[in-house]
């Protein structure tokens, strides 16, 4: 199998949601192993055959339930790929924002905690066992990347402080991981997505034209990002192509965190 990703072995959480699953489609494409991974199993069965029905050439697509906010989901979902030969790539991508998340005064403790149990905790664990895996099957290479956002770089209005918060410690916990152990040749990289077309944000917008066209508006490009934009990304943080890349913020966002005064 060629490809760019050919013969590495790859996890990805939250593989049945938008982004996790346009990654998974073009890494089965590159030639990857992969691991769809998600809290869901009737969401992964879809987005399985999805991957199938789009590449069948896929050399090797398993699926795997895993909660990554529990530590024993997490190590045991890793420790399979042992047998496939170790665990080359993860890509911790799983992550919520709830609707009840708010502003300082109005957001639930209980929301804060789910939140950062499922967005910093997993990618911790995700991290954690990768690291472990990675040494014991004596990989000299590893590119682990942790789905962060544009919103732990710039400050938003509309809030969802727990969310915020969660994807600023990503970006902080990736950097100082891509530090500790860069001369075991492991990379870690944040992903930086804009708001998307996917149903994370568009399911919470829905109709509300006002609330939509209050984050259009910052995009120069005038439009929200598409997954597959951030799948394109996640292709080139896994790959040998970014061998020198290393402790970044990866941003995909059209130019909206560039942007001061954008086109009418
Ligand atoms: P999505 O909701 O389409 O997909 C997320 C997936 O994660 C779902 O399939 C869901 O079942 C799964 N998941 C939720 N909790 C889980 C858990 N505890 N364990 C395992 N899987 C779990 O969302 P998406 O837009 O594809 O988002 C993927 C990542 O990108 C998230 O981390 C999100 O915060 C981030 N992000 C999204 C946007 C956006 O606008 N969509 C922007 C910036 C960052």
């Amino acid at each position: 199998m060629v490809g760019r990703l050919a013969g590495k072995n790859a996890i990805i959480t939250g593989a049945a949601g938008g982004i996790g699953l346009e990654t998974a489609i073009l890494f089965a494409k590159e030639g990857a192993n992969v691991l769809l991974a998600d809290i869901s199993e009737p969401a992964l069965e879809k987005a399985v055959a999805k991957v199938k029905e789009l590449v069948p050439s896929a050399p090797r697509l398993e699926t795997r339930k895993c909660d990554v906010s529990k530590e024993a989901d997490v190590q045991a979902m890793i420790e399979s790929l042992d047998s496939w030969g170790g665990l080359d790539v993860i890509f911790n991508n799983a992550g919520i924002m709830h609707a009840n998340d708010d502003d300082a005064i109005n957001t639930p403790e209980a929301i804060w905690d789910l939140t950062q149990n499922i967005n910093v905790k997993g990618v911790w664990f995700g991290c954690k066992h990768a690291v472990l895996a990675l040494r014991r099957n004596k990989k000299t290479k590893g590119s682990i990347i942790n789905t962060a956002s544009v919103v732990a770089l710039v400050g938003a209005a509309t809030p969802q402080l727990a969310y915020t918060a969660s994807k600023g410690a990503v970006l902080a916990l990736t950097r100082e991981l891509a530090m500790v152990h860069a001369r075991e040749g492991f990379r870690f990289n944040s992903l930086c997505p804009a708001p998307l077309n996917t149903p994370l944000l568009q399911d919470w917008l829905g109709d509300d034209k006002p609330k939509r066209q209050r984050r259009e508006i910052h995009f120069p490009t005038g439009r929200f990002g598409e997954a597959v934009e951030q799948a394109h990304a996640v292709v080139f943080l896994a790959s040998d192509e970014a061998s020198f890349v290393n402790g970044s913020d990866f941003v995909v966002d059209g130019g909206m965190t560039k942007a001061y005064v954008t086109p009418e």
